[in-house]
């Protein structure tokens, strides 16, 4: 629980706060009970007194397009970065980006002043600040290529850290414990229509092989160096697989779709069923690309 007095506090510097505020309304899965509190924070400053007020657990979250919260709900804050975080500016071949604007914008932007090197993140549903985290990309290209530093808040403090002093890999960046509050960008200028093509390519494909009309949560599991999991759920013959509302998708397997109604765990029981048939199968230890909220 949050003292009444910082809720107060968080009011004055323009924070919006929800209590009981049911989860499945923030992601994409549209799954997840209610959080006790869902506070929006639309600048620094109130994050900083957020940050050093609260005495609860709390967890970012981003457009919630890969994570899964529970049926429970979450016992705690979720913070949403709102106003000050969803600006954007650009300057040559640079563009500074709060981390909560849409990759979809960051990339139409980047068009627009000619800039290459989103051309990985097209289609991506997620923000910058959750791209960043997660290091988003196709399968050989990811959006750390294209960073320049990254501001956080991490103990209290606010830190500029330079790409190079971070540990990005496939899906995954040492970024746990900071907020990311804006991401600056180093860009190449070029020719938009090379670019244009690389986008629309991406796009056809994903069209092709995701399921995007319905709710899901984009890949469940990493792929392991040089196996699709996707292609080992076919081989198994899991694809179409359902449990209560979820089901396996029968495009791709490495999708779990909430068909209406999912409960967390029909997605998780789902989830455990592919990780021993795939170990059983391949003795293979298949890891997370969601993150599990309990
Ligand atoms: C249909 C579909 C297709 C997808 N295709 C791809 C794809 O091709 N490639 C790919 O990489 N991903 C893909 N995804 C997954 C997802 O869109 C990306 O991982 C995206 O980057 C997640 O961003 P988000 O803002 O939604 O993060 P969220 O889901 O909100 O959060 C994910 C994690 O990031 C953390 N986080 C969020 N914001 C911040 C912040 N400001 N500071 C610190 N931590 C933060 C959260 O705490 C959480 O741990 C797909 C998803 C869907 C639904």
């Amino acid at each position: 629980m949050i003292n009444e007095n910082i809720i107060n506090k968080l009011i004055l510097y323009g924070c919006k706060i929800l209590r009981n505020e049911f989860l499945s309304k923030y992601c994409s899965f549209k799954i997840g009970g209610p959080a006790d509190f869902l506070i929006e924070i639309p600048n620094e400053q109130a994050l900083f007194i957020f940050l050093k007020n609260i005495e609860t657990n709390y967890v970012l979250l981003g457009n919630g397009t890969n994570i899964l919260f529970s049926d429970k709900g979450y016992d705690g804050v979720v913070l949403r970065l709102t106003g000050d975080f969803n600006k954007i500016f650009v300057s040559k071949n640079k563009i500074s980006s709060g981390s909560s604007v849409l990759l979809s914008n960051i990339l139409q932007i980047a068009i627009k002043n000619n800039l290459v090197g989103f051309e990985c993140i097209a289609g991506v549903p997620g923000t910058v600040g959750g791209a960043v985290y997660g290091n988003a990309g196709s399968k050989d290209e990811w959006i750390s290529t294209v960073i320049n530093d990254i501001e956080v808040y991490k103990n209290l403090k606010k830190e500029i850290i330079k790409k190079e002093d971070v540990k990005f890999a496939y899906r995954k960046s040492n970024l746990e414990n900071c907020v990311i509050t804006k991401v600056n960008f180093l860009l190449k200028k070029k020719v938009k229509n090379d670019s244009l093509r690389e986008i629309s390519k991406n796009i056809q494909n994903r069209l092709k092989t995701q399921p995007l009309d319905v709710y899901s949560a984009g890949s469940i599991f990493k792929n392991p160096s040089g196996i699709s999991v996707g292609k080992l759920i076919e081989k198994i013959g899991l694809k179409g697989k359902r449990i209560g509302g979820a089901q396996i998708s029968q495009l791709h397997g490495n999708f779990i779709v909430n068909t209406g109604g999912a409960l967390s765990r029909d997605i998780l029981s789902l989830i455990d069923l592919i990780k021993n048939e795939v170990k059983k199968r391949f003795n293979i230890n298949l890891e997370m690309e969601i993150k599990i909220i309990e």
